[in-house]
């Protein structure tokens, strides 16, 4: 996945701007970084990616702590992203909003429509925190790539947030019945999750139907947790043979 880009609200304005650009209506979206182009966010598509500003999660991990906090709000970033994409029609295959936690926002649902009326895809990242409005996003949006970052009763070894695994259950039923191209993801580092739970938490989303399950290594960072060291972890192969043996398809990634 991609870092979080700071687009200044006071940074000058794409060039060439398309003629209709500024004739875009504003959603009122809170926006803590944009990356124009890239190929790792939706697995074969050139998208752009809107990270959307605040979380109320504290993951160990989390590599953009800079967008957990919400409320330095300037609505015409995102006029300005909307603008950049306008000018990038026809040469990306779609947007991917991201974050901080999408779904945290009221402004979604009306930004996805307005990236759809461009004519780009949708895709979404999330943690499932907000299942409602996840669920009202569902039917906008083309793929999803939906975070499972633990066995749900012990989130709170993850996000330091007690019961936060519950709504992330309902999230993965409403993913899972929405017929939508998914993708579940895990970042692996021994002292977040153990193996047992790890095999544990294959066969749950085999029963559950799960079929695109992403192992995500742990990359340090300067913003990670100093507690989970500072080498890359990547999930060691006999535990991702195991895996692939009693979950859905496993890739490392
Ligand atoms: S859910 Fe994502 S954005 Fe929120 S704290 Fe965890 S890793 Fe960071």
């Amino acid at each position: 996945m991609s870092d979080a880009t700071s687009l200044s609200p006071s940074a000058p304005p794409p060039s060439p701007a398309s003629p209709d650009a500024a004739a875009i209506p504003t959603a009122d979206l809170e926006v803590g970084g944009f990356v124009p182009m890239s190929t790792v966010d939706w697995p074969d598509q050139l998208v752009a990616v809107v990270f959307v500003q605040g979380c109320p999660w504290r993951c160990h991990y989390c590599h953009n702590p800079a967008l957990q906090p919400r409320g330095d709000h300037h609505p015409q970033v995102w006029q300005r992203v909307l603008q950049t994409l306008q000018v990038r029609r026809g040469l990306l295959d779609g947007v991917v909003f991201s974050g901080g936690e999408p779904t945290l926002d009221r402004a979604l649902i009306p930004a996805i429509q307005q990236v759809r009326d461009m004519g780009f895809r949708v895709g979404l990242h999330t943690a499932g925190l907000y299942p409602d409005r996840l669920a009202e996003c569902l039917p906008l949006v083309d793929w999803v790539a939906l975070d499972i970052k633990t066995e749900f009763e012990d989130y709170k070894a993850v996000t330091a947030v007690p019961r936060s695994g519950d709504p992330v259950r309902t999230s993965l039923s409403l993913v899972l019945n929405s017929g939508k191209p998914c993708e579940f993801r895990t970042t692996w580092h021994p002292d977040l999750i153990s193996d047992a739970a790890l095999l544990r938490l294959a066969r749950h989303l085999k029963v559950l139907g799960a079929r695109q399950w992403v192992l995500q290594p742990y990359r340090p960072t300067p913003a990670t947790q100093a507690g989970l060291g500072s080498v890359i972890r990547t999930p060691p192969d006999e535990l991702v043979a195991q895996l692939r043996r009693v979950g859905p398809a496993v890739w490392v990634r």
